[in-house]
């Protein structure tokens, strides 16, 4: 059985896999509510890993999530320094769903008896 705690440890950006999974297919990474957002730029200066970066959007300079896969799966580090409550990630629940979804199909190498679970 994979611990959450366990597969937190497990990725960084050069992987292209997590846990047997293409990292291209988790959906994993950060969301901009741009309606909340005063671009301050904290998020862009936190993540070490590149994900965001600074672009002209709408006429200003806005963080975009530039790198999705660069977000490690299962951090959800940047929702809570965010001052304005603008960036989330998925519910743990729906990450769940989605890689009982994905283990089913036969391109992916879990092994067979691993499940998650908190
Ligand atoms: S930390 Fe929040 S408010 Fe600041 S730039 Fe990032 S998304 Fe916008
Ligand atoms: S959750 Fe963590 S890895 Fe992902 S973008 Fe935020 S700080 Fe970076």
């Amino acid at each position: 059985m994979i611990q959450i705690n366990e597969l937190k440890k497990g990725l960084t950006m050069s992987e292209e896999n997590w846990h047997g999974i293409p990292r291209n297919k988790i959906p994993w990474y950060p969301s901009i509510d741009y309606d909340k957002c005063i671009s301050c730029g904290k998020c862009v200066e936190y993540c070490k890993l590149c994900t965001y970066e600074f672009q002209e959007k709408d006429g200003k300079e806005r963080p975009v999530v530039k790198n999705p896969n660069n977000c490690v799966v299962l951090c959800s580090g940047c929702d809570s320094i965010c001052p304005s409550g603008a960036i989330t990630h998925p519910s743990k629940i729906e990450f769940r769903e989605k890689i009982k979804e994905l283990r089913k199909s036969p391109i992916f190498r879990l092994k067979k008896n691993d499940s998650i679970s908190d």
